[in-house]
């Protein structure tokens, strides 16, 4: 103990000074426990965007053990970790129902629950449920997938146990990192099967999408996304229906708005625009990321996209505040079918890292720092059949994000009436 410490005043002076010094201590965050996560930056939220996670039969086949009667999807997903390593979100559409019996694939999707284990541990952490398939396996597979996904701790939206859950929890709000962001997520349907009153799918519609979109903007979010399950199916370019939405959740006050459903990427692309005040600020659409992962094996639907984007809050003097959208840009993945001697192995494979890891004259004593980290997410060595099918989606697919998009119909257009094959 300080000498002083038998001398009252002094005393006291070295106990306001032990106080002052704690305090800045808190303040610069230096004090164990207060620090915040370094990759944490205050009025930024860091997103990734996959696609459709789809459960085809022979990706049910494929993930089965007969030495513990289980599924195992842990194989498939393992190569995409470092894809969602640096986001604060990462989302993708879980295109099947978690029935806990009776798995199948197409036309009536039902995986079992360890397929979310496996998504989860590649790091999503948001599933979107608004799809055509989510009512497959009827009214008690869609109760049970959310509560399979509530007991796994990973956050969904889009469809509802009740019409009180649904009250409550269908503009999900996302706070992280000091911002909100409401996310809104509707199906253009449910393959004609009939949702019962029990039981809430949020669908496209255009006065509930208003509504959504005003309600979340009166509770004061930093921004709106909305995430649409749309458009036809196997086409490179959005269709009118597509469009049409897109320009109306824009127009009603959506930040961001994000498709799947057609099973192939197509273009997104980020606008500057004035809002009411006549400020700038930004927008960014991506009419379709395409598939996460499938069986699908035909030209442009063996992979997809991971869009990444960040938001960032800027406030102005005046106390009102703008958005930027920042770091725009995509990462392809393309999903390698590997055949063993009794069953085949998914892999989703982060394209740029496979090609860049895999050149042939990538020499050992040529490797940068760069090229050795990509080389170490690229573990698989792949046959040259499937690098040469690895290559030739990337090409399609960069040429296809190329193009352009036309103008939003004049007229109101009606949404897809049925799917085609395959999910
Ligand atoms: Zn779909």
């Amino acid at each position: 103990m300080p000498i002083f410490m038998n001398h009252p005043r002094l005393a006291a002076r070295y106990r306001l000074m032990a106080v002052l010094v704690w305090m800045c201590l808190l303040a610069w965050g230096a004090v164990p426990g207060f620090a915040e996560h370094p990759a944490t930056r205050s009025g930024e939220l860091r997103f990734a965007v996959a696609g459709d996670i789809m459960a085809h039969e022979s990706q049910l086949e494929s993930a089965y053990d007969e030495t513990c009667g289980c599924y195992n999807f842990q194989p498939v997903f393992a190569d995409v970790m470092p894809l969602f390593k640096e986001v604060d979100v990462a989302i993708a559409n879980l295109e099947t129902t978690l029935p806990g019996k009776n798995y199948s694939g197409y036309p009536a999707f039902g995986a079992p629950d360890t397929l979310v284990d496996a998504i989860q541990s590649s790091g999503i952490n948001l599933l979107t449920t608004a799809n055509n398939h989510c009512m497959d396996k009827g009214k008690d597979a869609l109760i049970r997938t959310l509560r399979v996904l509530d007991e796994k701790k990973i956050p969904h939206l889009g469809t509802y146990a009740s019409p009180a859950d649904y009250n409550q929890h269908h503009v999900f709000l996302l706070k992280k990192n000091d911002m909100t962001v409401a996310l809104l997520d509707y199906t253009y349907g449910t393959n004609d099967i009939p949702i019962p009153e029990e039981v809430v799918v949020s669908l496209i519609d255009k006065e509930k999408i208003s509504q959504d979109i005003a309600s979340a903007r009166k509770q004061k979010v930093d921004a709106v996304i909305v995430l649409f399950h749309f458009g036809r199916e196997y086409l490179n370019s959005p269709d009118a229906f597509q469009r049409e939405m897109v320009e109306f959740a824009l127009e009603k006050g959506a930040d961001v708005v994000l498709g799947g459903h057609p099973h192939h990427v197509q273009p997104y692309q980020k606008r500057t625009v004035k809002d009411q005040e006549g400020r700038e600020t930004q927008r960014l659409v991506a009419y379709s990321v395409g598939n996460f992962v499938s069986a699908q094996r035909k030209p442009y639907t063996d992979g997809g996209m991971v869009l990444y984007f960040t938001l960032v809050k800027k406030s102005d003097a005046a106390g009102g505040g703008t958005l930027d959208i920042t770091g725009v840009h995509h990462k392809l993945v393309w999903v390698y079918v590997e055949s063993g001697p009794r069953r085949k192995q998914f892999h989703i494979l982060p394209v740029e890292s496979y090609l860049a890891a895999q050149k042939p004259q990538l020499k050992p004593q040529a490797q940068t720092a760069q090229t050795a980290q990509t080389a170490q997410t690229a573990q698989l060595k792949l046959p040259k059949n499937a690098l040469l099918s690895m290559k030739q989606f990337n090409k399609r697919v960069e040429k296809v994000l190329k193009a352009k998009v036309g103008p939003a119909p004049k007229q109101p257009v009606a949404g897809p009436e049925k799917e085609l094959t395959g999910g």
